[in-house]
């Protein structure tokens, strides 16, 4: 396998946004840190942003702040950090009426582009910058002089110029320092959405609670079930961020270890990974986002009633009373 190369601030010249203005549609976890990471870096940064919470908070935070389709219509680069399942509504009814060739749009997950959401019009350019990280890390350690890392990918390229501009945003937003590697929008939208479905969210929820079930129906106290099946996740997961499983596997006792190899494989078992790829089919042929984009559209019902059990789990009303009861006051 061949690595992949990483490209830095050196590989990336902010000059190409010279005179450019970015509109940042969107001012939530991402768009918010990366508009402030922008204009810190010299980029002439507009919002484009229906009334309400975000709205005002870009106002507070000194932008100059536009219904979305004025935004649309006085930028050069177009870059859509709103949920996902709003892209192609919100891009039909507010931004295609301004689409002009010569403009870019830019998101920071590849869903929208990738399943056919937005039909970017000849003459555009497409681009994708995408932070490896939450918005608050972003904007965490862009002010601490680094940044998170991050991918781009160029999905059309009318002027020749796209994979420069992306570039020139991740710079502006400090990915570049970190890192950033380049990829094809359909590698990071069907990586992105595996890894949150079967490991990251998907996958580690569903473990941490069934062993936080087994130890509490075997008559074991719920707050001690939670320090060992969720709490403790973390110190863990520390751990391999730092210096990986086998730096782990260093600091746990031997007897954790031992149990480790010889328990793990009897719980996530090769029929674990059989489903994980079936998994990965139905992200690849799009089964996913068909049935997504369907219960978003119609109301999310079946979403929020999902949001509001997991409310109701001994996990996390458990959860809930230790993490106050151990909080510094
Ligand atoms: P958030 O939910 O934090 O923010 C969404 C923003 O969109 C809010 O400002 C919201 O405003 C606004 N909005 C929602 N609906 C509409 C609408 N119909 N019209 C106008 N504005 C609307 O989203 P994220 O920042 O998490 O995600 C944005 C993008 O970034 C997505 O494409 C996501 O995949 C991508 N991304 C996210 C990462 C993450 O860690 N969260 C990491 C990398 C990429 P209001 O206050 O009015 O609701
Ligand atoms: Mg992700």
């Amino acid at each position: 396998m061949k690595d992949m190369a990483i490209l830095h601030d050196s590989d990336a010249d902010l000059s190409v946004l010279n005179g450019k203005t970015v509109a940042v549609i969107g001012y939530g976890a991402q768009g918010r840190a990366q508009a402030l990471s922008m204009r810190d870096s010299g980029v002439n940064v507009i919002i484009g942003i229906r009334p309400g919470k975000s709205f005002d908070a870009a106002t507070q935070d000194g932008f100059k702040v536009l219904p979305v389709r004025e935004a649309a219509a006085q930028a050069d680069i177009i870059h859509i950090l709103l949920p996902d399942e709003t892209h192609g509504p919100v891009y039909d009814a507010e931004i295609a009426p301004v689409m002009k060739p010569g403009k870019t749009l830019c998101v920071s997950h590849g869903f929208s582009m990738v399943f056919g959401e937005i039909k970017p019009p000849q003459g555009t350019d497409v681009i994708m910058v995408a932070p490896k990280g939450p918005g608050t890390e972003v904007r965490k350690r862009f002010v601490e002089g680094f940044g998170v890392p991050g991918l781009i990918a160029v999905k059309a390229d009318a002027s020749g110029k796209a994979r420069d501009v992306a570039l020139a945003i991740a710079k502006a937003e400090g990915l570049t320092r970190a890192g950033v590697l380049e990829c094809t929008m359909e590698q990071e939208t069907y990586e992105d959405l595996f890894g949150e479905q079967n490991v990251l969210c998907g996958g580690m929820v569903d473990l941490m609670k069934y062993g936080f079930e087994v130890l509490v129906e075997a008559g074991y106290p719920p707050e001690m079930a939670y320090f060992e099946c969720v709490h403790e996740v973390k110190l863990i997961m520390d751990l391999i961020y730092e210096g990986g499983i086998q730096k782990m596997n260093a600091v746990i006792s031997n007897t954790a270890e031992w149990g480790e190899y010889v328990n793990g494989p009897r719980i996530i078992t090769p029929d674990v990974k059989a489903r994980m790829k079936e998994s990965l089919k139905d992200i690849e042929t799009g089964v996913f986002a068909k049935n997504w984009i369907a219960e978003a559209r119609s109301g999310a019902k079946n979403l929020k009633a999902r949001r509001e059990a997991i409310g109701l789990h001994g996990v996390e009303v458990t959860g809930a009373k230790i993490r106050s009861l151990f909080e510094q006051k």
